[in-house]
């Protein structure tokens, strides 16, 4: 087991492309976990294993990797940074004490790393920005720096001021101990301050101090005074304040050339909490003392299933001792005994098995059936819940069907597995057209889940944009006569009648009644004739889609003693409704939806230009709680929105969110020719 104070569990993550995976690659091979630095272009690295991020270049699911240093042991949980996989980051942020973002050094890019702050400030974790690929000729490290402060304030301070640029990027200055570094292939070199960085070097080192003095007043009372911290107490204060989420530092890298990785791992070590230091609280609100001895709690995050080699479940521990098959119960879902086969550790697709993981401890479990991403694990009769990320609803569907036939069966089973894995996908049955949907959020995260499914189950599936649910109404009343007559060799088949069918309003559906008079149409036959209308009335005569929204009524008929039976008059009726229709101003209704937008002021007019080339009634406009943001409320025809999600983000640098819902049915424009 792992001496606590020893386990650092870092998320690393940030902007889709910000080099997060090549990092993790640089820090491995930098302590020695790995002998030889793997490539994204290759599709060499150890975190993004999986088949659909090597062809894609992105990661799709979160990596584990893990590294021993002489003073820790690494657990770096490499997130992916595409806006579709948020979900996933979100549930591996339960699992880590601390994030670092990896940023590109173009500030207009920051926008992308809004939500995932937002996140992280929202769970108060301690987390650090390196600001990545200041090899290239056009990083600007103070330009994004200054937009880092302006928009996160100034707690955001450089620890570490890069010099040189593009190929010349040759070193850093630690701020704090006013050090210049020069990095070798082997380690940092200390050299004197080069002259022309003092004045940088002032403004950024003040800029720092005042940071850390405004959660320590001894060091602001010195700093008023004129008086020089001690580099004791400015090392403490940057540790105390970074562990507490009050300061966030700011180094400098360059992943694909190993510089800066150093400096990265030491302020892993030095600045960021070992898990004993803010412990975790219960979904009770309890505090869990992260000890070794004692009933187990544990959590899962992550779930991974090989067709092969079976289920794998990363769990963190948060109390206790987990062994390779203690008995467990799921909390998340009590009375579900459980018992693990293997406890491992992982190194991107690598298992290694190990004998026991203690709190803190970032591992997996083999084969534990009956839990899935987000329950607890405890020993039983000491039964604990940590409390549970909910993932944000889907906003994209595309409807599924097996390519082959013969896969129906399996569909099912195979489906269940996938979402075992990403509990951010859904699967339903659209209630108006009982298509099977797959959703998630966004066209890259389903096309991901549907080539998952063909690679690992050979289940290869068709999909296309969902079906929209149209439907017909009339907009003039009119009335119907049908008269059924056949005569077969017996006796004969015979019905007859008037039916008047008039319009309704929206969401009146169909009704039915009769005003026979002087029994012309007995009694009996009146359900034959309900159903007769009624079936003909699912397929309208202009779009085949079901007629709604109209009363029918039958009015007059006649019948025949012998021939008469409900069958005729259920025939006469959906003649009388096929023939009438066309004269009662028939019209194709198509499903509005309810649509709330949020996002930045700044992009509320690119979501207004957005909705109005979709014919969309724009109902209003709200700011949001924290006035940052504003909400566009509108109503859209579904046939709009099948791509929606995509032109939202596309439209606002993916800062753009969007729900939802069913309205009502609004005659379609193109058709209203009553
Ligand atoms: P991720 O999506 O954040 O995991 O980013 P990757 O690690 O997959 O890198 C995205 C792209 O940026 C790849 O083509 C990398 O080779 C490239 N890249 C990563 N780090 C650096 C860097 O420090 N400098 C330069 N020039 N390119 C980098």
């Amino acid at each position: 087991m792992t001496d606590i104070s020893r386990i650092r569990n870092v998320a690393i993550a940030g902007g889709h492309h910000a080099g997060k995976t090549t990092l993790v690659e640089a820090i491995l091979e930098r302590c020695g976990a790995i002998a030889r630095r793997g490539t994204v272009a290759d599709g060499t690295t150890t975190t993004d294993h999986e088949p659909e991020a090597i062809e894609h270049a992105r990661s799709t699911c979160v990596g584990f990797a893990h590294a021993d240093t002489e003073d820790a042991s690494l657990t770096l949980v490499d997130c992916p940074g595409y806006v579709d996989f948020f979900e996933e980051a979100k549930l591996a942020l339960a699992a880590v004490d601390a994030v670092a973002i990896v940023i590109e050094p173009e500030p207009h890019k920051l926008a992308q790393v809004a939500p995932l702050i937002a996140e992280i400030e929202a769970r108060r974790l301690p987390h650090l920005f390196i600001v990545n690929k200041l090899d290239r000729p056009d990083a600007d490290f103070d330009a994004t720096l200054d937009a880092l402060q302006r928009t996160y304030g100034n707690h955001v301070v450089a620890e570490h001021l890069p010099f040189g640029t593009g190929d010349a990027f040759a070193g850093y200055v630690d701020l704090a101990e006013r050090r210049a570094l020069r990095f070798t292939p082997a380690r940092d070199l200390e050299i004197s301050l080069p002259p022309d960085l003092e004045t940088r070097v002032d403004a950024r080192r003040a800029q720092l101090l005042e940071a850390l003095g405004d959660f320590d007043d001894r060091l602001f009372a010195e700093l008023v005074e004129g008086i020089e911290p001690s580099l004791d107490e400015i090392r403490r204060d940057l540790c105390d304040e970074c562990t507490h989420d009050q300061i966030v530092p700011v180094l400098a890298a360059s992943a694909l050339s190993a510089r800066g990785i150093d400096a990265i791992v030491a302020a892993f070590v030095r600045w960021f909490p070992s898990p004993d230091v803010n412990p975790r609280i219960d979904a009770a609100g309890a505090l869990v003392p992260p000890l070794p001895a004692g009933p187990v709690v544990a959590q899962i995050c992550k779930t991974i299933v090989n067709p092969q080699s079976g289920k794998l479940s990363v769990v963190r521990v948060m109390r206790g001792t987990l062994g390779p098959d203690a008995p467990l119960e799921n909390a998340s879902q009590p009375g579900r005994r459980l018992r693990a086969t293997g406890l491992f550790r992982l190194q991107g697709k690598r298992v290694e098995p190990i004998g026991e993981a203690g709190p803190g401890e970032i591992v997996a479990l083999g084969r534990l059936d009956g839990a899935i991403t987000g329950d607890t694990l405890a020993t039983p009769s000491a039964l604990v819940t940590m409390p549970t990320v909910a993932c944000a609803e889907p906003v994209f569907a595309v409807a599924i069907r097996p390519r082959e036939r013969l896969d129906e069966a399996k569909l099912t089973a195979m489906l269940d597995r996938l979402l075992e894995e990403d509990p951010a996908l859904r699967v339903a049955r659209a209630p108006l057209t009982n298509e099977l949907h797959l959703l998630g959020a966004g066209e890259v995260h389903v096309a991901t889940a549907t080539e998952r499914l063909a690679r690992k189950y050979r289940l290869v599936l068709d999909t296309q944009d969902p079906a929209i649910a149209y439907r017909e109404t009339i907009v003039r009343a009119t009335e119907s006569h049908a008269r059924y007559k056949h005569q077969t060799g017996g006796h004969g088949q015979f019905a007859d009648v008037r039916l008047r069918i008039e319009p309704r309003e929206r969401g009146y559906g169909v009704g039915f009644s009769e005003a026979i008079v002087g029994g012309v149409v007995p009694r009996q036959f009146f359900a034959a004739v309900e159903r007769g209308v009624r079936d003909a009335l699912q397929s309208g005569p202009l779009a085949g889609a079901p007629v709604v929204d109209l009363h029918v009524t039958l009015v007059d008929g006649t019948y025949h003693a012998v021939d008469s039976s409900e069958a005729a008059f259920r025939t006469a009726a959906g003649m009388a409704i096929r023939e009438g229709l066309p004269g009662a101003g028939p019209v194709v209704l198509e499903p509005l939806q309810h649509v709330e937008t949020v996002a930045p002021h700044a992009y509320t007019s690119a979501i207004v230009a957005l909705l109005s080339a979709k014919r969309a009634q724009i109902l209003g406009f709200e700011t949001t709680d924290g006035g940052a943001d504003e909400r566009v409320l509108a109503l859209v025809p579904q046939a709009h929105l099948a791509h929606f999600c995509t032109e939202l983000r596309t439209a606002t640098q993916g800062l753009g969110r969007f729900h939802s819902t069913h309205e009502r049915f609004e005659i379609a424009s193109d058709t209203a020719r009553a």
